[in-house]
């Protein structure tokens, strides 16, 4: 795992955050990273999709090239990456490995295939599912957020129902009715997990 499991007790927990398109996770985690009461940093990933309007470089997006990104696939300095409606995205593993082994504890908002490779990887990390109420609500949400068109909307909704299926496989399933309660509800996760390995 290039390392990524030594010191395990000093280390940082890793959060993996997944859950379908629109379900609201990119609102969770921005609030996460605002607050102060917590050790959670935010790990920035690699993308090819183009950046939306607003979104900026190292702090939504590391925005590539295909060419770019594969060849950080070569090199090994994904520690998992993906393909969602056509584009790559990938989590750069040598900032992870840093802020895990100074004692932060680090997010990674990744889609489902991402998630099952660092399970693979690293199975001490806890795996939150991030759900909607409906997949109706879903679909409102994001034809309200008015960032894709209908078409990719229509694809992200076909891949959204094939990755609720999987959220069995998940450590904790937080349905986001309220993102208030949403974050609340991962606080208290990240609290509980902390308390579980004071006695590795
Ligand atoms: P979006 O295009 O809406 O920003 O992201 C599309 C999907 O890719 C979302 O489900 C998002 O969580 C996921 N994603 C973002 N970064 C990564 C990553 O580094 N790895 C993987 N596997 N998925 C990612």
């Amino acid at each position: 795992d290039g390392g990524l499991a030594v010191n395990f007790k000093e280390r940082g927990l890793l959060i993996v955050l997944s859950g379908p398109s629109g379900v609201g996770k990119g609102t969770v985690c921005r609030a996460l990273r605002e607050e102060e009461d917590n050790n959670l940093q935010y790990s920035v990933s690699a993308t090819t999709r183009k950046p939306r309007e607003g979104e900026v470089e190292g702090i939504h997006y590391f925005f590539k090239s295909r060419e770019e990104f594969e060849r950080m696939i070569e090199q090994k300095e994904l520690l998992e990456h993906a393909e969602f409606v056509g584009n790559y995205y990938g989590t750069p593993v040598e900032w992870v490995r840093e802020t895990l082994e100074n004692g932060q504890d680090v997010i990674l908002e990744i889609e489902v295939q991402g998630a099952f490779q660092v399970k693979e990887l690293l199975p001490e990390a806890v795996f939150l599912f991030l759900a909607p109420p409906s997949l109706q609500e879903l679909r409102n949400r994001l034809i309200g957020r008015g960032t894709e068109s209908e078409e990719v909307i229509k694809q992200r909704l076909l891949v959204a129902r094939e990755e609720i299926e999987l959220m069995d496989a998940y450590d904790y399933v937080v349905t986001n009715d309220e993102v208030d309660k949403a974050i609340d509800r991962i606080k208290a996760i990240v609290t509980a997990e902390h308390c579980k390995r004071e006695r590795v």
